[in-house]
């Protein structure tokens, strides 16, 4: 279907009565609805990069969601569900990004908006941003970028802006996740190399200061989690080193917020059973996933899933998703 004739498709139905049915039908069994985002931009700002949410598009979800859903904390989405109460839905954030104190701090506090904010401890406490952050800053620069990684793959990134040009970002970005964890940074200073390091008219991908973390961390509407210390991808690490990871990046939280840790996201949403249980010895009450199901009662608590929600989603195609199509 051609992407005008499929948006108005979709138009149709999520506007239409059918859509009030299956939102009724998916919502039955009082699941609670969580979804992952990472950060937010300014509408004016030209970053492709799924991760990067325009303010607009975030604000347009949060309204939509609270017509028909109470937007709770992660506490209160994962505890049994209240009689009488509307259905429960859960903001995520993944990495610890420096768009989340600019942009979505005010937001929170504007709006009385809970939140989740699952960091990943080492680009905040090296102030060095993770490998990806790099790649996707790297290739935002105007024009045709060729990149070639040997053994790996070569991609024209470009000339247009927009959803095409994520395409070929994300398929680089893909490539580097199948090396191994220690050849990632490398493989990212080559794409940075061939790239160059222009960031003019958008602020790079970047981690949060400590400061910021903790004035975010104080805000009682904003609960913090962990993501690993490196964004490691955890099942493709020895158990004792992804424990050693996964307690890294509590014990560092801990120390820099006061709070208990007890909430974890895997990073890319990689796990495994070995995983979960590590989670569990460690002490995490909860751990979330990628996938798009809402949260049953009784789901397995170290592998919750999550609806990850990109800048290229619109709302329309956000609304399917809701109610799992
Ligand atoms: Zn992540």
């Amino acid at each position: 279907m051609k992407a005008a004739t499929k948006a108005f498709a979709m138009r149709a139905l999520t506007n239409g009565p059918a859509y009030g049915l299956m939102r009724a039908y998916a919502l039955k069994s009082q699941p609670t609805t969580i979804l992952c985002y990472h950060t937010l931009r300014p509408d004016n700002q030209p970053l492709d990069a799924w991760v990067a949410l325009r303010e607009s598009d975030f604000l347009a979800q949060v309204q939509m969601l609270r017509r028909y859903y109470d937007i709770v904390s992660l506490d209160d989405g994962l505890a049994p569900a209240p009689k009488g109460r509307r259905p429960r839905a859960v903001l995520t954030f993944d990495d610890g990004e420096v768009g989340l104190f600019d942009h979505l701090l005010p937001i929170v506090k504007a709006m009385d908006l809970p939140v989740t904010v699952y960091v990943a401890t080492a680009h905040i406490e090296t102030q060095t941003s993770f490998w990806f952050d790099r790649v996707m800053n790297a290739l935002q620069r105007a024009g045709q970028t060729q990149v070639i990684l040997e053994g790996f793959g070569k991609w024209d990134i470009g000339p247009e802006r927009g959803k095409n040009r994520w395409a070929g970002i994300g398929a680089v970005l893909e490539a580097i996740k199948t090396a191994p964890t220690e050849q990632r940074d490398a493989l990212a200073d080559d794409v940075v190399a061939q790239a160059g390091s222009e960031t003019g008219g958008f602020t790079p991908l970047q981690p949060m200061r400590l400061a910021q973390l903790q004035e975010m961390a104080s805000d009682p509407r904003i609960t913090i989690g962990a993501h690993s210390h490196g964004h490691e991808l955890l099942d493709q690490l020895s158990i004792a080193e992804a424990t050693l990871s996964i307690e890294r990046s509590r014990d560092l939280l801990k120390a820099w917020t006061g709070h208990e840790i007890c909430h974890f996201a895997y990073p890319n949403g990689n796990y495994t059973p070995q995983l979960m249980e590590a989670l569990e010895k460690v002490g995490f009450i909860s751990a979330t996933i990628l996938e798009d199901r809402l949260v049953q009662e009784g789901a397995p608590a170290l592998a919750i899933p999550r609806i990850g929600v990109g800048r290229y989603d619109t709302l329309d195609r956000l609304k399917l998703r809701l109610v799992g199509i």
